[in-house]
């Protein structure tokens, strides 16, 4: 596996791989690289005579400057894994001046109004940064299809919507939520858990297993107040939110519409550490 330590390394590997007419997957990521990453490698892998992957702690998608400065930096262990995965080609880990040669701003995006909901309402200018490092990424990667998790349902909508809004070339791929044994969606987040918090922190599946159970059983809002008892009933755990949206506008439904696809989501603060899952209902 080839190492790219910078934007010119990236730029000669890729004009080789173009002059050779050979297909490039992407997988982007911020390192701390667990199985839900795998996941993606894998899925890439199928499909693209090259796979690329990249880690790079975005500053302009974090809104609290105490969680970039907590995120996980684990670089040398990432390499060794992506290695031993044999899944890779290449990983590009570029520096802040590659991603932001003038100076560290996002861009600012209409995502047709899906940067407005759960997440982006959360965290104001998230998704701005997460379109400025994507789009800067993909300009320098130039990749034929990307792959991106379901774990991030609301960013992989919208970067769907970047794609399309600028008629960028490359095909967008959605992965499924790669979970442990448990039911709990892999992150690097985890990691901060205590052990205590992390066996607690299985309510957050099971409970999305439930709505599915409950859903077009019982009402939203019954299913809302439930969810809600639910996590308020566990020691150190706060319900930030807890909705079920429309999968094509993510916007929140409080009644069921029969050709509509639905899905849960969920954020859960469990001590200091912010948990996010969600399913697709059926
Ligand atoms: P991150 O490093 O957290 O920015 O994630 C990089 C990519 O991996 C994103 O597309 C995430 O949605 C995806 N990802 C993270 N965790 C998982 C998971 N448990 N299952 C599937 N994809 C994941």
């Amino acid at each position: 596996m080839k190492i790219l330590n910078n934007r010119v390394e990236l730029e000669q590997f890729v004009s080789e791989a173009k002059k050779q007419n050979k297909s490039i997957g992407f997988a982007p990521t911020m390192g701390a690289l667990h199985d839900g990453h795998i996941s993606l490698y894998k899925e890439a892998r199928k499909e693209n005579n090259l796979v690329i992957s990249s880690i790079f702690v975005n500053p302009t998608q974090f809104n609290n400057p105490e969680d970039l400065e907590k995120y996980p930096r684990t670089v040398e262990k990432d390499i060794e894994k992506l290695d031993d995965s044999g899944l890779v080609d290449a990983v590009y880990v570029p520096s802040v001046e590659d991603i932001y040669p003038d100076n560290l701003e996002s861009k600012h995006y209409d995502f047709n109004d899906l940067e407005n909901e759960m997440e982006g309402a959360a965290r104001p200018g998230h998704f701005d940064g997460v379109g400025t490092v994507i789009e800067r990424l993909f300009e320098q990667v130039q990749p034929d299809n990307a792959y991106f998790g379901e774990k991030d349902f609301q960013q992989l909508r919208i970067i769907e919507a970047l794609v399309d809004n600028l008629k960028l070339s490359v095909k967008i791929h959605g992965v499924k939520i790669h979970r442990q044994d448990d039911g709990l969606a892999m992150s690097s987040r985890n990691m901060r858990l205590s052990e205590e918090e992390r066996n607690a922190s299985t309510i957050i599946y099971q409970t999305l297993k439930k709505v599915n159970d409950w859903f077009r059983v019982i009402t939203i809002p019954e299913i809302k107040n439930r969810v809600e008892e639910i996590v308020e009933n566990q020691k150190g755990m706060e319900l930030e939110y807890f909705l079920i949206a429309d999968e094509e506008t993510l916007k929140e439904t409080d009644f069921f519409y029969k050709d509509k696809n639905y899905r849960a989501f969920m954020v859960v603060n469990v001590g200091k550490v912010r948990l996010i899952d969600n399913m697709h209902l059926d």
